[in-house]
């Protein structure tokens, strides 16, 4: 079985880990209300779309 010869160095494996994000995808600010919401769709917290309200939201 294979076995790596040398230990990898924290540099080479931190930069590696770059790319190993803490990050939920699809994911932008509402144009309307700035709060998170998913890409093409429906904002969750002020039903907002392309600008227009959708969904109205009770209070
Ligand atoms: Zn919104």
């Amino acid at each position: 079985m294979a076995v790596p010869k040398r230990r990898t160095s924290k540099a080479k494996k931190n930069r590696r880990r770059t790319h190993f994000k803490l990050e939920v995808p699809g994911m932008n600010a509402c144009p309307n209300c700035s709060e998170l919401k998913k890409s093409h769709h429906v904002c969750a917290a002020c039903g907002h779309y392309d600008g227009k309200e959708v969904v109205s939201k009770e209070a």
